[in-house]
């Protein structure tokens, strides 16, 4: 018997999965059942151009047999076998097999990367195994070899007797280490469990003798019955008239997608250039992990049933990350590295189209089912805003009729659509107001004019509302308009700009007291009933002013205030009649009042408390 030495290359790859510290070890069995399902399609394509093939279903089949006195693991089909060649070629070299010829050497030694993502097929026995046997008889052919390794070293190959066509493979599973437990690929319900989790949908049936307790008389007896493990038809082959809600929220539960109930299933099945059939989630609650670095999105990806990647983040728009479901495509090769699977042109493609159908049915869900939209919103909304300004608002269109915001009439979270068509003709813009919480907002000196007007204004208080508003620019040819912002677009009396003049001495003094604080003092046309406020000149809001302070990479980026005053209130008059040291002093509480209206810290909190005990005694 001659001893044969693996190819270059797959010598690497055994060498890294023999010493491999990779934990998801489980993954060997989904790799020899693939191999299995593949050799019996193999048949199954082989039998529809050949009159002398006729495929009976009931033949093909895989078996999964443990052996826990002898320590093995044997996996037979009767699929289409091999030839002492293709046994040779086929096991003893690798790199034929796409995924490792993109890799370098350190991404091999590290080893997760294929292993984790991809099929390394056969080779991955050996992560669980010290020995392994392939013994096959190839369709057409009256003889059997044996091939067998233990490991780089290289293999055997010697003729042997199989009475049927096909391929058995016989692990011999390692003792276990002090770190590592090996017999959990010895149990019954570990194997079984394996089975589901990866192979569940594999088209033909997956056999496996389970033991079953019997009471015979008044004794348990334990007895062995062969039971197909797997469930064959997965649930997004099946029609959508077939299924309940009910059968998608147990999908759901059963992969583990979320706690929570679904709020929304979509399931598609698309015949165009690239097929392929999906069932996406929109999830009712927001994962407890959602904002941290730990939650990865993605979906899972199937190719012909085999789960090949259990979160595929091409497949979804940063914005979009909530979404959960799978993906079960036949144009997709099954060995593509992870560098060819983000080029490829079907992933894209079907990216691209799972992303409009995630819009649409969202904008449906606005349009038929307000409710949930809300619930919807209350747990996702803010991605969608990040969305609007993410990527330099490349996605703005598609997703500004799905964001809401709180209105001042409605007291509740209207879209924009809703907005404008309500807006009075003389009115330009779109008004808003930011600020920590709705009640504070509501009580903003700066929304007396524009409320007093009848205009609604709509209430920002999330960090991404006026950045997402910034990148959208207007909506319906409207602009946003701040209701700080100088210009407020509502037609300022002319009586202000006579009182501004007349009192051009003071509000100069007043800036001067406040130099390098604030750009200008003004009288104001947008207070009623509050003495003072500040306004923005620019693009920089004082919301926006405070986010950017907060990032790690402050820039100092100032909003340019305007110290408004309301020239009506009492206030004004102590102003008139002050001396040059109460000026000051007045000048100073107003601006620090101002701050603290707008959430802003007093510059100088002591000398605040000072001043207003000068003005008590
Ligand atoms: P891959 O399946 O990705 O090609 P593998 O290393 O798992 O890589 O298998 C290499 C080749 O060996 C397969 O392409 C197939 O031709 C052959 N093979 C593996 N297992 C079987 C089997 N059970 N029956 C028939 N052929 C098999």
């Amino acid at each position: 018997m001659e001893k044969m030495q693996f190819k270059a290359e797959s010598k690497r790859l055994l060498d890294m999965m023999i010493h491999s510290i990779y934990s998801n070890k489980e993954i060997f069995l989904r790799e020899l059942i693939s191999n299995s399902s593949d050799a019996m399609d193999k048949m199954y394509y082989k039998a529809l151009t050949d009159d002398g093939i006729v495929f009976e279903k009931e033949n093909y089949y895989i078996k999964v047999a443990i052996d826990k006195e002898n320590r093995t693991l044997t996996i037979s089909d009767t699929g289409i076998g091999m030839t002492k060649e293709e046994l040779e070629s086929n096991l003893g070299t690798i790199a034929k097999s796409g995924s490792l010829a993109f890799k370098t050497e350190n991404e091999l030694k590290d080893g997760h990367d294929i292993i984790g993502q991809f099929g390394v097929g056969f080779y991955a026995s050996f992560m669980v195994a010290d020995t392994v046997t392939v013994i096959s008889r190839a369709h057409g052919s009256e003889e059997a070899y044996k091939w067998e390794s233990t490991g780089a070293e290289g293999y055997t190959i010697e003729p042997t007797d199989k009475e049927e066509v096909g391929t058995v493979v016989i692990l011999k599973i390692r003792e276990n280490l002090e770190e590592e437990n090996y017999d959990e690929y010895l149990e019954e319900y570990r194997i079984k469990s394996i089975i589901k989790k990866y192979s569940d949908f594999i088209r033909y049936p997956i056999k496996m003798n389970v033991t079953k307790s019997e009471k015979v008389g008044e004794e348990w007896e334990e007895r062995q019955v062969e039971e197909v493990i797997n469930s064959m038809v997965p649930i997004w082959r099946k029609n959508k008239s077939e299924l309940t809600d009910e059968d998608y929220e147990k999908f759901y539960q059963e992969k583990h997608y979320g706690f929570d109930k679904p709020l929304k299933h979509i399931h598609l099945s698309v015949d165009g250039t690239v097929r392929y059939r999906s069932i996406l989630y929109i999830p009712e609650k927001m994962p407890f992990d959602y904002y941290t670095k730990e939650y990865e999105k993605g979906l899972e990806l199937y190719s012909s049933g085999v789960l090949i990647m259990n979160k595929c983040g091409d497949l979804l728009p940063d914005y979009y990350s909530f979404v959960k479901g799978m993906v079960d495509s036949e144009d997709l090769s099954l060995n593509i590295s992870r560098e060819i699977l983000q080029q490829d042109k079907q992933l894209k493609f079907i990216a691209k189209n799972l992303k409009s159908k995630i819009t649409r049915e969202l904008q449906n869900l606005l349009k038929n089912d307000r409710e949930k939209y809300d619930t919807f919103y209350g747990a996702f909304g803010r991605q969608l805003k990040y969305g609007v300004y993410s990527d330099f608002g490349m996605n703005k269109e598609e997703l500004q009729d799905l964001i809401m915001f709180y209105s001042s009439k409605e007291k509740k979270l209207v879209t924009l659509d809703e907005y404008v068509s309500r807006m009075p003709e003389d009115q330009k813009y779109i008004y808003y107001a930011t600020g920590e919480t709705y009640e504070r907002i509501e009580k903003l000196p700066q929304t007396e004019l524009v409320a007093d007007k009848g205009y609604e204004i709509l209430y920002f208080t999330d960090d991404i509302d006026e950045f997402a508003i910034k990148m959208l620019m207007t909506y319906k040819e409207k602009e946003f308009k701040s209701v700080s912002s100088g210009d407020l677009g509502i037609e300022a009396e002319e009586k202000n700009k006579e009182v501004q003049e007349e009192n051009k001495d003071l509000f100069g003094k007043m800036k001067d007291v406040l130099a390098g604080k604030v750009k200008d003092v003004r009288a104001s046309t947008r207070l009623k009933s509050h003495p003072v406020c500040f306004s923005t000149d620019g693009e920089v809001s004082i919301e926006m002013e405070k986010i950017l302070r907060a990032m790690p990479n402050d820039q100092n980026i100032q909003a340019e205030k305007v110290l408004e005053i309301n020239v009506n209130h009492a206030v004004f008059q102590s102003l008139k009649n002050a001396d040059e040291a109460k000026l000051a002093l007045f000048t100073n509480l107003l601006y620090n009042q101002a701050c603290l209206i707008e959430g802003l810290p007093v510059g100088d909190p002591v000398e605040f408390a000072d001043s207003i005990c000068q003005l008590m005694v």
